[in-house]
C-alpha cells in the first residue's frame, strides 16, 4: 500500500486508486492532478491499495480486497492482511474509490451501508446514476461514509480521463477545490439479487429495464428469461466467473442536502 497526503495537516478525506490492482484509472487521476496547478485547500489523502496486485497488473494476489474488509492482519492471505491497514487509513475520513469494469454503463457511482451520509455525498460526483449494493455487504466503503466510482471500461484508456474529472468535481462539491460544479440528483438503482451463470453472455443493456421473460443472457442454446421486470447493473459477458451480474430496481432520486 501506497499512501501519500497533498497538503499539511490531518487528511479529512481519502481518495483510494486500485483496491483492484487492474483498475489504475484513479491512481492516474491522482497523478494528474498532483502534475497539474490545482491545489487542494485542505490536506487530502491518496491511498493506491493493492500496491502489490497493481504492479503485477493482477486484479489480486490471493483474495478480492473489496470483499476482505475488515480484515485480520494474521491471515495468510495477503489482501486480508491489506484491508486490516487499509481500513486504519480509511476509518474516520470521507472517502471515494475509484474503479474500473468489465461491464458497460459507466460511469456511475456506487454506495454501500445503507448510510444517509454516502447517499449524500453521491451527489458530489456529478453522476446520474448511483448503484446501491447494501444488499449484497462489502465493498471498502461500507464501514465509512464513502463512495465508490465506476469510470468505464477495463481496457479504454478513456476510463482515466473520466476519473480524473469525477476527482475534479468531487473535490469542487466538498468544498476542497475552487472551481465550477454541480451536485447532481442520482437515479438510485437498489441492487435486490445477483443474476448467477457461468460462460453466458449477456445480451441486454445495464440500466435499460428488462421486462418479464425477457431474454437477457445466452449460452449455446439456453437462455436466461426476467422472472419479473429488472434493471440490470454491472452485467456483462466476461466480468465474473460465476455469475453474469446483478438485478436492481429503481429507487427514486437522491436530492435535498
Ligand atoms: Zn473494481
Amino acid at each position: 500500500m501506497h499512501v501519500e497526503t497533498l497538503g499539511n495537516g490531518h487528511p479529512e478525506y481519502t481518495v483510494v486508486a486500485c483496491v483492484h490492482g487492474d483498475e489504475t484509472c484513479g491512481w492516474h487521476a491522482f497523478n494528474r492532478l498532483k502534475a497539474s496547478d490545482v491545489t487542494p485547500q485542505a490536506p487530502v489523502k491518496f491511498v493506491l491499495a493493492n500496491e502489490r496486485a497493481f504492479k503485477l497488473g493482477y486484479r489480486f494476489c490471493d483474495a478480492d480486497l473489496n470483499r476482505a474488509m475488515p480484515g485480520d492482519e494474521t491471515s495468510e492471505k495477503h489482501e486480508v492482511r491489506l484491508a486490516a491497514r487499509l481500513h486504519r487509513e480509511l476509518v474516520g475520513t470521507t472517502v471515494i474509490d475509484f474503479h474500473s469494469t468489465e461491464s458497460r454503463g459507466c460511469p456511475y457511482a456506487i454506495v454501500t451501508g445503507e448510510d444517509a451520509a454516502s447517499r449524500r455525498l453521491a451527489r458530489s460526483t456529478g453522476l446520474d446514476r448511483v448503484v446501491d449494493m447494501s444488499h449484497l455487504g462489502g465493498g471498502v466503503t461500507e464501514h465509512v461514509t464513502g463512495v465508490a466510482v465506476e469510470c468505464g471500461y477495463h481496457d479504454d484508456e478513456d476510463a482515466a480521463s473520466v476519473a480524473h474529472r469525477i476527482l475534479l468535481h468531487f473535490l469542487a462539491a466538498q468544498g476542497l477545490i475552487d472551481r465550477p460544479y454541480a451536485r447532481s440528483t442520482p437515479e438510485v438503482y437498489e441492487v435486490f439479487d445477483d443474476a448467477p451463470g457461468r460462460g453466458f453472455a449477456f445480451v441486454a443493456q445495464n440500466f435499460r429495464r428488462v421486462e418479464e421473460g425477457e431474454v437477457f443472457a445466452r449460452k449455446e442454446g439456453t437462455v436466461r428469461r426476467a422472472p419479473a421486470p429488472f434493471f440490470p447493473v454491472l452485467m456483462s459477458t466476461h466480468g465474473y466467473d460465476d455469475r453474469i451480474g446483478f438485478m436492481a430496481r429503481r429507487a427514486g432520486r437522491i436530492d435535498g442536502e
